[in-house]
């Protein structure tokens, strides 16, 4: 604590060159003053010399004749030389050390002087502790040296040899110049410590002078480098004080004659304020723009003086960017709104994540408006979770441009609904992400439409079964696995209705639909998990028979078939029998396209239909594998042929 209070007190050395600037300035004017004072007063002590020696000894007498006394022509002319030397050098070269010594000695001598005029009187010896008292208001208690020198050797020259002329007596002791040299000393100790005191204390002044101006340099350089207004105001009188080019720059001079109503203005307000607070206030300049400022105003006191200080800023262009900012949201609060779409915004410092009412709203949700990144994932379909994460990470991650994912989200009330979720992360200059927001669009609607049109365009509008582009799609799927795997076996039955037009023909187009999706029906509850059926065009339909062996499981599917077509169909009150040829091709690796097993599947169709036609109607011998079409519609791995059985 002393160490860090003697560290306060002590001057900066960077100071010390300007201190003693300061010093010597102040000590030039010291001894110019004092030089003055000197010249002045040498010029009263001549005249008073000369006014001792005409009143004590104006005459000097030799019997009867008298004549002017040597005392008034020395009073005249040794009190003129002792006067005049040292004021001419007083006046002329004030600041001198030699000055000062001379007239140190000048005034010592005057003291002789003016000692002998008067004979020595002792009173006149008090001239000389005057004169040390006087020259000590140099305040360089070097100057009293040669003053003592001249006292000490006046006395003991004079005291040896003319010892009335100081002493004002013939006989005295020759040691009687010591005393009085004692005293001068006496005196001059005392004298001495006061100079060296005034000295410091002239030194003290003088750093203390270095330090305010640096002081009040660095509250200049403040008050003009700021970039804010700045303004001291008398709090009674409501004049300015003061203020910075900031504000001038701002406002204009507040004490110019042509002060305009801003300034005006403002110097009204701030004066009726004392709020620590900022206030906005909106002035209109003398060029009748106008001016936002933000103005705040605290009490300071210098010293004992109260002022009002108050600092402005121009805060226009902030107000317009944070206008145009309000703006610039509610257009997209609006164009949100008007798209129906919840916002969100995920701060990825703190991990909290706000939800909008409207996409709250969007599940089915009121609840609070914060919440984290579990909780969404919680309302995602866990089927969708991965997909989610991964376009948010690769985004994140830079490697997307924005944020896309359409997934599933939990509704209050238990389904879900499809959602479009859109966003965009914010940087840093690393491009470190520190937030990302975007908005959240229900898709369902648009979903289930593009669900119905694919499902659509691949299935069947009368029979709801799959129809010829998606079975051949799948056929070709079944076609790879089996040149994948060896051993996979499936088949393509081939199933035709055998004289249908005769149905269209008798019972009309409306039976004949009706028919179509009875048969369908039949044929979807005989399935088998994996297999499939579809409706390949007109009255035929065919089969994917998943996982067979050989040639046997493809009959025994066949033969389900036939077994389900048998039982009579009733539409609209007509009663309807039918039968249908059906080909078989077993898909194996040989076969590189499904087209290839359809053909295949097709032909043997078409050999059975021969068959009946020419057996005329008997059904019961017709099941046989014809080896004479090839080996593409042989039982394995080619296809079976089977005639239909009518009952
Ligand atoms: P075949 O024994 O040789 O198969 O003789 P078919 O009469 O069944 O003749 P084919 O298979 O060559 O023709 C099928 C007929 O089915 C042709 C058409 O009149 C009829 N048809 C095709 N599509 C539809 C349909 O969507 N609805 C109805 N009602 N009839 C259809
Ligand atoms: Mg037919």
């Amino acid at each position: 604590m002393i160490a860090a209070g003697a560290a306060a007190s002590a001057p900066c050395p960077s100071l010390a060159p300007r201190a003693a600037a300061l010093l010597r300035e102040q000590q030039v004017r010291i001894w110019t003053q004092t030089g003055r004072l000197f010249a002045a007063l040498f010029l009263i002590q001549w005249v008073a010399g000369i006014y001792v020696a005409l009143t004590l000894s104006p005459r000097a007498w030799s019997g009867s004749q008298s004549s002017t006394h040597l005392h008034v022509w020395t009073a005249i002319y040794l009190g003129g030389a002792i006067t005049l030397f040292p004021s001419a050098l007083a006046l002329a070269r004030p600041a001198r050390t030699s000055t000062r010594h001379v007239i140190a000695v000048a005034q010592m001598l005057m003291s002789a002087l003016l000692i002998h005029l008067t004979g020595g009187r002792i009173e006149t010896h008090f001239h000389v502790f005057g004169s040390l008292a006087f020259l000590s208001f140099y305040r360089d208690w070097r100057v009293l040296i040669p003053a003592t020198i001249v006292v000490a050797a006046d006395h003991f020259l004079r005291g040896w040899f003319w010892p009335q002329s100081v002493f004002g007596v013939q006989m005295v002791s020759q040691w009687r110049w010591v005393e009085h040299a004692g005293w001068v000393l006496f005196e001059n100790f005392f004298l001495t410590i006061a100079c060296v005191r005034s000295h410091r204390e002239m030194l003290q002044g003088a750093e203390r002078s270095a330090e305010l101006e640096v002081s009040e340099e660095r509250y200049r350089s403040i008050m003009e480098q700021a970039a804010e207004g700045i303004c001291l105001l008398d709090p009674h009188t409501k004049k300015v004080l003061e203020c910075n080019r900031a504000f001038e720059q701002l406002l204009g001079d507040p004490n110019a004659g042509d002060v305009h109503k801003a300034t005006a203005h403002l110097i009204a307000t701030v004066s009726a304020t004392t709020s620590a607070r900022p206030r906005d206030f909106q002035v209109v300049k003398a060029d009748g723009s106008t001016l936002d400022l933000s103005v705040t105003v605290s009490r300071i006191s210098f010293g004992a003086r109260e002022t009002l200080c108050a600092s402005v800023r121009d805060v226009t262009e902030r107000r317009r960017a944070q206008e145009a900012l309000r703006q610039s949201e509610e257009r997209y609060v609006r164009a949100a709104r008007g798209a129906n779409d919840g916002l969100w915004d995920w701060d990825l410092t703190t991990g909290e994540i706000y939800f909008s009412q409207r996409w709250q709203a969007m599940l089915g949700l009121t609840g609070d408006q914060q919440g984290s990144l579990d909780q969404w994932l919680k309302r995602i379909h866990v089927d969708d979770h991965m997909s989610f994460l991964a376009s948010v990470r690769a985004h994140l991650g830079g490697r997307t441009e924005y944020f896309e994912h359409e997934h599933r989200m939990l509704h209050l009330d238990g389904g879900y609904r499809w959602m479009l979720c859109r966003g965009l992360a914010a940087r840093d200059e690393f491009g470190v992400a520190s937030r990302m927001a975007g908005s959240q669009t229900d898709v369902t609607d648009r979903q289930i439409a593009s669900e119905q049109l694919r499902h659509a365009a691949l299935h069947d509008a009368l029979t709801r079964l799959p129809n010829r582009a998606l079975f051949t799609e799948l056929l070709e799927h079944a076609v790879l696995r089996a040149r994948r795997h060896e051993e996979y076996r499936f088949a393509v039955l081939f199933v035709d209705i055998d004289r249908f037009k005769t149905i269209n023909d008798s019972l009309g187009h409306l039976i004949g639909d009706r028919l179509l999706q009875g048969i369908a029906d039949r044929m979807r509850e005989n399935l088998r998990a994996g297999d499939v059926v579809a409706r390949f065009g007109g009255d035929e339909f065919t089969m994917l028979a998943d996982d067979m062996q050989g040639a046997e499981d493809a009959q025994e599917v066949a033969g389900r078939i036939q077994e389900a077509l048998k039982a009579p169909f009733t539409i609209l009150g007509h009663e309807i029998r039918v039968t249908a040829s059906i080909g078989v091709a077993v898909g194996s690796s040989e076969y590189e396209r499904g087209e290839d097993l359809l053909r295949d599947a097709d032909v043997a169709m078409y050999r059975v239909k021969t068959l009946e036609r020419n057996q005329q109607g008997d059904f019961d011998t017709a099941i046989e594998p014809d080896h004479a079409l090839g080996p593409h519609i042989s039982a394995v791995p080619g296809s079976t042929a089977f005639t239909p059985r009518v009952a």
